[in-house]
């Protein structure tokens, strides 16, 4: 049986590039927690598509929403109206206590448009000189790959050979408030975080971080932009990762769990004096906020509405944080960081790499992905149940043992 894996395998590496290093498991079905292989083992999925799968897989409400939006009108193109549109940007505006949305479809395509608003905002209303327009970011971010996100990340093989690079951008460490200070001078026409670093191993910012850039950006007359594309949409236990430190940023970037796993959905929310920039032909894209992005991302926003997920989330993650901290008083775990359903769980390198420790997991049917070294990163559905939770890191209590 395991031939069926080889062989796709070996298809696959033949016949597309190889910009990622895939577990090797071939997926043929899903349902809430859980993925059947194309051999028929079933796995508990820990990773929930980087957070774009917060509601499982298959989820009911979020499935009805797209089949009957299929039958209706599935794109239009922003040439014309059609009749889902103001409801998902009022909806979404109102989620986030904002006024305006710009709908693209995915993570990076949000983080561009925000770059791209937050510069035309610097010129036009705050008075940059044209051109000189900067952009403070932080050491080992992760906002998407395209050429001008690579241009300010830090992490080699994201970056290396795609320059000539944006200019435009300064990177101080993460958690550094001194070295934010320094950064944002009169051209700083915005800050742009991560609420916490998922890429860089779900890194939650010193206590107050967060709350003293939001001071310090509104001292200056910087927009504050927090890309909540992986934190957002209830993985911490709040609709936002921000709303830890009580803090409302100038702008939410929003994706992944926005399209439910369905169909990519990003946006830009922010105020009408931010988003109330562009004028027609200044920015666009032919698939941002579609009848069936906008159908999906209307009931993920009613979910989100009720609050029974963020509540999940937070009550399964004090259930997964307490259960980590056990593990972590043994050899195998030097450090537990995270909040809500998502940990970073960095493991003593001499029980292996978290290629290795994943692998491992996988023979045990858990799915998690590593990130750098020996980090390997926790975030199942949110509707995963307490007994699989507990069944999944049984099996990595196993593997660590
Ligand atoms: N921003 C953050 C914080 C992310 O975690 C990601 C993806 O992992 C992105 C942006 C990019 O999203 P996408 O892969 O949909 O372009």
């Amino acid at each position: 049986a395991r031939a069926a894996t080889a062989s796709a395998i070996r298809s696959s590496e033949a016949h597309s590039a190889h910009n990622y290093h895939p577990l090797p498991v071939v997926v043929a079905s899903a349902e809430g927690a859980w993925m059947t292989d194309i051999e028929g083992r079933r796995y508990l999925d820990m990773l929930a598509g980087y957070s774009a799968l917060n509601f499982g897989h298959g989820n009911p409400r979020l499935l009805e929403a797209a089949r009957a939006q299929l039958e209706r009108v599935t794109l239009t193109s922003r040439a014309f109206h059609h009749d889902r549109f103001a409801e998902f940007c009022t909806r979404l505006a109102a989620l986030c206590g904002m006024e305006m949305v710009l709908p693209m479809n995915t993570g990076a395509e949000a983080v561009e448009t925000a770059v791209k608003t937050a510069r035309k905002w610097g010129y036009r209303v705050k008075g940059v000189p044209d051109g000189r327009a900067k952009i403070v970011v932080a050491g080992n971010n992760f906002h998407g790959r395209t050429t001008t996100i690579v241009s300010f990340s830090t992490d080699h093989e994201a970056r290396a050979d795609y320059g000539p690079y944006t200019p435009g951008f300064e990177i101080v460490p993460y958690g550094d408030l001194t070295a934010m200070e320094k950064a944002v001078t009169e051209n700083t026409v915005a800050v742009l975080l991560e609420p916490i670093q998922g890429e860089a191993g779900v890194l939650v910012p010193p206590e107050g971080y967060l709350a003293r850039v939001r001071e310090l950006t509104r001292e200056r007359n910087v927009l504050f932009i927090a890309d909540e594309i992986q934190s957002g949409l209830g993985r911490t236990g709040k609709t936002f990762a921000c709303e830890h430190e009580g803090v409302v940023p100038d702008m939410y970037l929003l994706g992944k769990a926005l399209g439910g796993g369905v169909v990519p959905v990003s946006a830009v929310v922010s105020s009408s004096a931010v988003l109330g920039v562009f004028k027609p032909g200044e920015h666009g894209s032919t698939f941002g906020g579609n009848p069936l992005a906008c159908a999906v991302g209307l009931e993920v926003i009613a979910m989100l509405n009720t609050g029974e997920y963020q509540a999940r989330a937070a009550e399964l993650g004090d259930h997964l944080h307490g259960e980590l901290a056990k593990l972590a008083q043994g050899d195998a775990v030097r450090a537990v960081r995270g909040r809500g359903l998502w940990a970073g769980v960095d493991i003593d390198p001499s029980y292996g790499t978290g290629r290795e420790i994943s692998e491992k997991l996988m023979e045990r049917r858990v799915l998690v992905k590593d990130t750098h070294g020996s980090t390997i990163r926790i975030a199942p559905p949110l509707v995963i149940s307490e007994e699989d939770l507990d069944w999944g890191l049984d099996q990595l209590r196993e593997v660590l043992s």
